[in-house]
């Protein structure tokens, strides 16, 4: 917050400042994570498919309703900005801001991945990752945020007065093109608000500012995830790289990203559903 001209500091700032703070969502009331049946059935997993995302360029992956996806760093240490829609329905599609409000600003094992209004319900859950560890630092960064948006080429080209093809948003949008055989204009504004998988970021201690730092991912680090619905996911493997320099431009080493889908071949999921819409009436009042 950049404030130019002060205001006076009350009498009462102190007391004012120390209300204590409160989790603005009670979640006790979103269906519980099934953990040890979601860790059942991933004890026993057969690959379907894989998917390898190329460095600056994005890919798309589906995934059925309870089946799992890993992302993986595969050469290098490596960012990417994840997509997910309802495969049924693109209008459908991750909320990067409501899964930061009822979850946390990263992610990791248990948390999920929610869909936009009027959908509103869980697209996916994290069921493990090996980052866990990392927790937070000493800058307050953590890994797999949902703070941030995605590299685009209009802030780049109001902050720098260039064009550049290859940042996350402009990946995502080609790959949606290929997928759905449309053209780039028409399915742009599908494109949404990422998980940054990997990425390592927070808020600057003295100005709260979105910080990024280089990626504590290395080859054979995953994230997996179980899908609570069926499932389109693009991947963009980030022009920074690992984030620890630069982004938006071609200036740092990237590396591909591997996406699996597995099923499992346990029967831990048997009396398993997939997520359901919201059941809000709609009526808003009316
Ligand atoms: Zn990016």
């Amino acid at each position: 917050m950049t404030i130019f001209e002060k205001s006076p500091i009350p009498k009462d700032a102190a007391e004012r400042r120390a209300r204590k703070p409160l989790v603005c969502y009670s979640v006790n009331g979103l269906p519980e994570y099934p953990r040890d049946q979601y860790q059942a059935a991933r004890t026993n997993l057969v690959k379907i498919d894989e998917v390898l995302v190329q460095p600056r360029d994005a890919n798309t992956f589906t995934v059925p309703a309870g089946h799992f996806f890993r992302i993986s760093s595969v050469e290098g240490s490596q960012v990417g900005d994840l997509n997910l829609w309802n495969s049924h329905d693109l209008n459908e599609r991750f909320y990067s801001g409501k899964t930061r409000q009822l979850q946390a600003s990263h992610l990791t094992t248990g948390d999920r991945l929610w869909s936009n209004l009027p959908g509103m319900r869980a697209m996916a859950t994290i069921t493990h990752d090996t980052l866990d560890w990392y927790g937070w630092d000493a800058d307050g960064g953590g890994v797999h945020d949902v703070i941030g948006t995605r590299c685009d080429p209009y802030t780049n080209r109001l902050l720098k007065n260039d064009d550049y093809h290859y940042c996350c948003h402009s990946n995502l949008t080609r790959a949606l093109a290929k997928h759905t055989g449309l053209p780039t204009n028409e399915i742009e504004h599908h494109v949404h608000d990422v998980m940054n998988v990997f990425m390592c970021t927070g808020f600057t201690l003295d100005t709260h500012q979105y910080f990024m730092k280089a990626s504590p991912v290395r080859p054979g680090d995953y994230i997996e995830y179980f899908a609570e619905m069926d499932l389109l996911g693009a991947l963009s493997a980030c022009p920074g790289g690992d984030c620890g320099s630069s982004h938006s431009d071609d200036s740092t080493p990237c590396y591909p990203l591997l996406v699996e889908v597995f099923k499992t071949a346990t029967d831990a999921l048997s009396d398993w559903k997939p997520s359901q819409p919201n059941q809000y009436s709609g009526t808003h009042g009316l």
